[in-house]
C-alpha cells in the first residue's frame, strides 16, 4: 500500500468518529416526525441529514463557506469508512447533496446558490434527478424531453422515467432537449440544457412505478405545456451536457465502506442463521459460498485501495473504478442470495410477516440488489466499455 494517512486526515477521522458516536445513540432515541404524503424512513432521513447538516457532516465535499468542509479525497474515503462503521441512516437529499448540489456550485449564479443550497443542505426540501426518459437510458445523449423557449420561461413537453422519490421532490434537476435538430444533425450531445424545475407547477405530473419489490421508490414523470422560468437554468443553453457530466465525472473513491458494510451485513445474517437455522453453518455448500463471499469482499476492498491509490499519484483510477463497479452488483446479489439461503425456511418471511427475520430485510434484498445491474450504468454497458478502452478488443 502506497498511501498513509496524514495528521490532519487523523484528526478528522476522530472529530467524525466523536460526532458519529454522540450523534447516532442519540438519533436512535429521538421520535421520527410524522410528515404527510411520507414514508416513515423518509421521515427519518429528514431528520437524521439535518441533524448531519448541524453538525457540519452532510456535504463534506461543498466548500466550508456553504456549509462543507472541502474534503480532501482521503477524508472522502475516511469518510465513507466510517460512515459504514457507524452504521447511519441514509440521508435524504444524496441527489443533492452529492450530485446536484456540486453541479450549482459549479454553474449557478450567485441568486441560485443563494436560493437553493441552503435547502438542500439542511433537508428542507426533497430534490430528484431527472436524466432517463423511455428511450434514453445508456444512451443518455438519445434524450427528447423537449423545451421550448418562450419569453422568459422554456415551455417542457414530454416525458422522464424511473425519476427516483419524484413524487417527494419539491425540486429536480433535469435534462431537456433545447435543440431537437441536434439529433437529426448526428450531433445529439449538443443541444440538452439543464434546468432546475419546481415539480409543484402546473403541467408536471409525477406518477410513482411499482418496483420489484412492491415499493414506490421512483416514478414516470409527464411534462404537458410546463413553464419553467429561464432563470432556473444551469449553465448556458445547450450546455446541459457538460454541466450534467463535468461534475458526474469528477473522480471519486466514494465506495471505501462499502466492503465494511458488507462484511458486517454477512456477520450480521450468520448470527441470525445461528438462531433461526443452525444446520446452514455445518452445510458444506453454504460454508463453501460463504467463504467465497468472505474472499469476495476483501477482494473488493482491494480494488478500491488500488484505485485510490492510482488516483493520489495522479493517475486515473482506470479500469479499477469500473471493474469495482461490476464486483459491487456481482457481490451485491451473490451476497443477497446467500443471506436468505442461510436463513432457510426462515429466509422466505417476507417484511411486514411477524415471524419475519430482521424485519424481512433480507428477503427484500434477494429481489431488490437485482438495481445493481442497472444502476450507474448497466453491467453490459460497464462490461462494453472495460473490453472497448481497457482490453482493447477489435471492434467489428
Ligand atoms: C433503482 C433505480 C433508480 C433509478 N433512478 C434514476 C433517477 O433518479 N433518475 C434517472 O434519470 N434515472 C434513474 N434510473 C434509470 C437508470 O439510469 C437507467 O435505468 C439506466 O441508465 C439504464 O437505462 P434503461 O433503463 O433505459 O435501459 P436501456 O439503456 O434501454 O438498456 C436495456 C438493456 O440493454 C442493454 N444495453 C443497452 N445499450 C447496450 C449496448 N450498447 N450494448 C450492450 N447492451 C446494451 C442494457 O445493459 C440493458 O440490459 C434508475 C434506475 C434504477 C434501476
Amino acid at each position: 500500500m502506497d498511501f498513509a494517512y496524514t495528521p490532519e486526515d487523523e484528526a478528522f477521522r476522530t472529530e467524525l468518529r466523536d460526532w458519529l458516536s454522540t450523534s447516532v445513540a442519540e438519533f436512535e432515541h429521538e421520535p421520527v416526525p410524522e410528515i404527510a404524503g411520507m414514508t416513515r424512513q423518509y421521515a427519518r432521513r429528514k431528520a437524521w441529514q439535518r441533524k448531519m447538516a448541524e453538525g457540519g457532516w452532510a456535504a463534506i465535499n461543498w466548500p466550508k463557506e456553504l456549509g462543507g468542509r472541502d474534503a480532501t479525497l482521503m477524508q472522502n474515503v475516511i469518510y465513507s469508512q466510517e460512515m459504514a462503521k457507524a452504521k447511519t441512516p441514509g440521508i435524504f437529499n444524496t441527489n443533492g447533496i452529492w450530485q446536484i448540489g456540486p453541479m450549482i456550485i459549479r454553474w449557478g449564479t450567485q441568486e441560485q446558490k443563494d436560493r437553493w443550497l441552503h435547502g438542500i443542505l439542511y433537508a428542507e426540501e426533497h430534490w430528484c434527478q431527472g436524466f432517463s426518459e423511455p428511450e434514453a437510458g445508456s444512451d443518455l445523449a438519445n434524450l427528447r424531453l423537449l423545451a421550448v423557449r418562450d419569453g422568459n420561461h422554456y415551455v417542457l413537453d414530454g416525458q422522464k422515467i424511473w425519476c427516483t422519490t419524484a413524487h417527494y421532490a419539491k425540486w429536480g434537476l433535469f435534462l431537456v432537449r433545447s435543440d431537437p435538430t441536434a439529433i437529426e444533425r448526428g450531433a445529439k450531445h449538443e443541444g440538452i440544457t439543464a434546468l432546475i424545475v419546481d415539480l409543484t407547477v402546473p403541467g408536471i405530473t409525477a406518477t410513482p412505478i411499482t418496483d420489484i419489490v412492491g415499493e414506490e421508490s421512483f416514478c414516470l414523470v409527464t411534462f404537458d405545456n410546463a413553464r419553467v422560468p429561464a432563470a432556473y437554468r444551469l449553465g448556458n443553453e445547450g450546455e446541459g451536457w457538460l454541466v450534467a457530466m463535468g461534475t458526474l465525472t469528477s473522480e471519486r473513491v466514494g465506495t471505501a465502506g462499502l466492503s465494511i458494510t458488507m462484511k458486517s451485513e454477512l456477520d450480521n445474517v450468520v448470527e441470525w442463521a445461528r438462531t433461526h437455522n443452525p444446520g446452514a453453518l455445518a452445510d458444506p455448500e453454504l460454508r463453501d459460498r460463504l467463504a467465497r463471499a468472505y474472499t469476495q469482499i476483501e477482494l473488493t476492498r482491494l480494488l478500491n485501495v488500488r484505485a485510490l491509490s492510482k488516483v493520489l499519484k495522479g493517475e486515473k483510477g482506470w479500469p479499477e473504478v469500473q471493474i469495482a463497479k461490476l464486483q459491487w452488483s456481482h457481490l451485491a446479489q451473490t451476497l443477497a442470495e446467500l443471506q436468505v439461503d442461510l436463513l432457510g425456511p426462515a429466509g422466505l418471511l417476507a417484511r411486514g410477516g411477524p415471524d419475519a427475520v430482521d424485519r424481512g430485510q433480507w428477503t427484500r434484498l434477494y429481489s431488490y440488489q437485482r438495481y445493481t445491474s442497472i444502476g450507474a450504468g448497466t453491467t453490459q454497458v460497464q462490461k462494453n466499455i472495460i473490453a472497448d478502452r481497457a482490453i482493447k478488443l477489435p471492434r467489428k
